[in-house]
Order: C-alpha cells, then structure tokens, then sequence
C-alpha cells in the first residue's frame, strides 16, 4: 500500500466534512456505561457523556460487563458463529422469550413467529415483504373466486337457468356489448382484463408523517423525510402518509386508494353484477414514538383510531419498535402503553446489547405464511452470536422482577424533570419537551429570524441542531445529536445507567445553549 492511498480519505470523506463543521467529526477511542471516550489535545482521555446513546442501541450501557463476558465466553468456547440451514435452538429460546414476554405485556396468547435479520431496515424490509406476500395470497383467492363465479355464471347461461340482460351493463366501468357482440363474453372479458390490472398493480403501504423505518430499497418509501426517500421513489411501491391526529384522513385516503373487482351473481334467475374489495393496502407502518421524526409519542385516541381503521380494510399493522422498543420507556414494546396490537413488530437496536448486530421481525400466527421462510433469508441472521447476545439482553431486562425497566422509568422522569425546568426557564428558546422513559426530545424555537448571524446562518444551514450539539460535545463534554428528520429537536437516549451528576452536566450544557440563544450571542457559540 503506498503512502498516498493510506492518507486519501476514503471512507464517507463528505459526511465527515459535513459533521466537522459543527465540530462533531471527533474520535472515540473507549466506551463503558454512559461514558465515551475521546482524546485530549495532550494524546490524554477526555470523557464525553453519551446522551445519543449508540442512536438508541446502548440501553444498558456500551460494554456492559455481562454481555462483554458472555460475548468472550461465546468467542472463547468455539461456538459455531455461522451454520446456516442447520437446527438454531438458542433462535427457537430468543423468540420463546420475546413472545414470553409479549404475552405477559399484550395478554394475548396468540404466538409471534419470529424472522431474524441484522439490521433494523433489514428487520422492515422483511415485514414488508412478507406482508406483500400475504397480499399477494389474499389476492389470489379473491382473483380465483371470481373466476370461478364466472365460469358458473357462463355455465347457468349455457343451460338456461340463467339469463343476461342489458341493465347488467348499466354501471360505471362496464361497456355495453357492440351489435351482434356475445353479451357474456363482453363482460367476462371486462372482469378478466380487470382482475389482471389488479394482479399487476403494485401494493400501497400507509405510514405516518414524520415517520422514519430505515434507509434501504423498501424501507426507505416508508420513511416520509423527502431528502433520504425521493432519490430513490423508482427502487419500490409507494406510501401514503397519514397526518398525525387526523383519523379522517384515513377514510379520506382509503376512498381514494380503495380498489373494486366485479364479480358475477346469479339471483333469481339474473345474472348480477356485485363488487368485491381487493386488498390494496399492504400494510400500516407506525412508530408508537416517532424518534428520528422528533421524538413524538402516538396518542392513546389516534392508536386506537388507526387499530380500528385498519381491522376494517383487513390491512396489518407493523408496529416499529426498533428505536422506541426494548425497554427504553420501560416496556418491550412502548406501543403496550398505548393498547395497540400490532401484526407485525420490528425490534433492533439495543437487542444487540450494543455488541451484536441484530434485528427481528414477528409475525402474530393469524398472518402468518410459512411460506416466507423459504423465500426470506440473509447469510448472518440468526446467527448463534447474536442470538445468544440478546438472550442475555432480555435476561437483563427481566431480571430481579423487571428492574431495567423500571430504572428506564425512574432515569427517565429525572431527565424530563430536568427538561421540563429548562424549558420552563426558557420558553422563547425552548418550544417543547416530549417522549417518554428514556426517549426524549427537546425541540427549539425556530432562530432563522434572530439578529446574530452565527445563530441565523446555523439556522438556515438546516444542521441547527447540529450545531448545539457541536457546542455541547466542546464546552460541555456531553453527546447529543437532533432527530435525523427534524433537526431543530435534540434527543437523549442515554443508557438507564446515567447518573442525576451526568444529568445535571448536561443541564449546565442546554442552559448555557438556551443562554446564548435568548441572548443572540452567536459569538459565544462554540466554533466548530
Ligand atoms: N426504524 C426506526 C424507528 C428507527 O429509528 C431506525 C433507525 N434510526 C430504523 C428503523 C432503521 O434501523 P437501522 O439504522 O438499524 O437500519
């Protein structure tokens, strides 16, 4: 290797520009418990508080002991890493422990199955597909039903028992036959052509504003941020996304979208024409707290108006647990606050533990096809690795009655009290505190208006947030990062470890940015 391709800069060299210009491009060399590590200007270690919390995946802490010992223990013992296509007891004991734990928070008793992926996009992708293969089955009987009513239709004519009139064509959609045309065959060819327009037609997927679901081919239509999603709208089906809070936007949507299949009847001795639905919508992606959208918590009301629309049009409900999941607001599934069923889940993140790269996907029985499993896999899912990580990652959470979840509660309500009293000290800088447990978001007023041009042009870069985190990470040693989709709301996922002294640093660092806001003293603002 010669010396220049050392020095080039080869890997994402533009978004490290990016980040360094609001100073945020540092080095971390050392984690443990909610502590990152970089190094001081004399080569010493300078520790930086993790508010941003490995983007939600550290809930336990970076290298928390446990896991680091059963990762050794694994490494140490040999275990076959990857074995693909064989027997993986420990994946069977992984979802036997999810659903133990689902049942007990949904008191259902209707199994999940479980289809394991690496990451959490990959974990949405999969439940996108085979949601799109359920339709797809769905769709087939209702196309092989009509079919056959056709073909007893033509019979009942051939033998009398029937007959066809004129008024049959008489509704929207139907031609009449042409002079000396076959009545019969006029109409069945219309049923025809259109149940092989409904055959070709892509699925519609229904999602949130502001809601975010990964960055790959599938998952990323159902990402409502424009900028990660429109370069790539020609890579898969379409969303339609849903206002938060407006229940009559759903029926609204659904007349427009909804997609009718004649069939044929005979009453009477008539033949008939009825309508019969075709199912259209894939599925219904939600966030019970939209992380990357700014940290908005779904409301009980509007949960239980998308649960009821979608039971209506038959259309399953994918419950996106992979940021707001996992214990962080003191729960497995934050959407078991809400009352909210889901079909499908995706959970990622901290099932890791903050070591493994791991993601799983369930399916509730009633929806699920075997099927998928012959068509679905991915090299490093379901490895015995990860599976044995996130076993250990559950053992934790449940452990001594369930104290993990208990202490995302408890660390939770002192951070929010915390920003609460910012806030409140602040009204014209801060506009809201939101989220629950240990997801939590704090959105600034807009300062695109303010008279000091360092504040402005931050404001206008659309890296606001950034900037603050910029100011925080050098004077304050504390790491934040804004929401990916709404950069003028900071977030904090730090791991339940924090302590009321990491809090309390952290406060001294927003009540300094609130300062500096208030007052438009854009000199002080730390430069990047
Ligand atoms: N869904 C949600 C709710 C997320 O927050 C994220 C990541 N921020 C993803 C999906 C994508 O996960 P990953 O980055 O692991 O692909």
């Amino acid at each position: 290797m010669d010396s220049a391709s050392v020095e080039q800069e080869l890997a994402e060299p533009y978004l490290r520009a990016v980040l360094d210009t609001a100073g945020l491009a540092v080095e971390y060399v050392r984690a443990e418990g909610n502590t990152l590590h970089r190094r001081d200007e004399d080569g010493g270690l300078l520790p930086v508080v993790d508010f941003a919390g490995g983007y939600g995946s550290v809930l336990l802490g970076h290298n928390r002991p446990e896991i680091v010992r059963c990762a050794q223990e694994l490494l140490a013992a040999d275990t076959p890493v990857h074995a693909q296509f064989s027997r993986h007891p420990y994946a069977n004991r992984l979802a036997g422990e999810l659903n133990r734990i689902i049942r007990r928070e949904l008191d259902t008793t209707e199994p999940y199955f479980a289809i394991f992926a690496n990451t959490g996009a990959e974990a949405v992708e999969a439940a996108i597909k085979h949601a799109e293969m359920d339709r797809g089955m769905r769709l087939a009987v209702v196309l092989d039903e009509v079919a056959a009513h056709v073909e007893q239709t033509r019979e009942a004519l051939a033998a009398g028992t029937a007959t066809l009139d004129h008024a049959t064509f008489a509704r929207p959609g139907l031609t009449a036959p042409a002079p000396g045309e076959d009545g019969f065959e006029a109409l069945s060819a219309q049923i025809r052509a259109r149940m092989e327009e409904h055959r070709a037609a892509p699925p519609l997927f229904l999602a949130l504003e502001g809601g975010f679901h990964g960055k790959l081919g599938a998952s990323v239509q159902l990402t409502h941020n424009h900028g990660y999603r429109l370069p790539f709208k020609g890579l898969g089906a379409q969303a339609r996304f849903v206002p938060r809070d407006q229940p009559e936007a759903l029926k609204a949507i659904h007349a427009e979208e909804r997609r009718i299949l004649l069939d044929t009847v005979v009453v009477n001795g008539r033949v008939e024409i009825v309508e019969r639905e075709v199912p259209v919508f894939c599925a219904f992606l939600l966030e019970p707290i939209q992380g990357e959208g700014g940290i908005h918590v779904l409301s009980a009301e509007f949960a239980a108006e998308i649960q009821r629309f979608c039971a209506e049009i038959d259309c399953p409900v994918v419950i996106d647990e992979i940021q707001s999941g996992m214990g962080r607001t003191g729960a497995l599934l934050a959407s078991s606050h809400l009352g909210l069923r889901g079909d499908y889940y995706t959970l990622a993140k901290t099932l890791g533990g903050g070591i493994a790269k791991s993601s799983v996907m369930l399916v509730r029985q009633a929806r699920y096809r075997q099927e998928f499993e012959i068509v679905h896999s991915s090299t490093f899912a379901k490895d015995s690795f990860s599976c044995h990580i996130a076993l250990k990652v559950l053992e934790l959470l449940e452990e001594d009655g369930g104290r993990a979840y208990h202490q995302a509660v408890e660390r939770g309500d002192a951070l929010r009290t915390m920003l609460e009293s910012v806030r409140a000290d602040f009204p014209d800088v801060v506009k809201e505190v939101r989220g629950k447990g240990l997801m939590l978001g704090m959105e600034f007023h807009d300062r695109s208006a303010s008279p000091s041009p360092v504040i402005k042009s931050a404001a206008d870069s659309g890296l606001f947030g950034y900037f603050l985190a910029g100011h925080l990470l050098h004077r304050h040693h504390v790491r934040t990062f804004p929401t990916a989709s709404a950069v003028n709301t900071l977030r904090f996922e730090p791991s339940l470890l924090v302590t009321d002294a990491e809090i309390a640093q952290l406060e001294r660092g927003l009540r300094d940015v609130c300062g500096i806001l208030q007052e438009h003293a854009g000199d002080r603002l730390c430069p990047a």
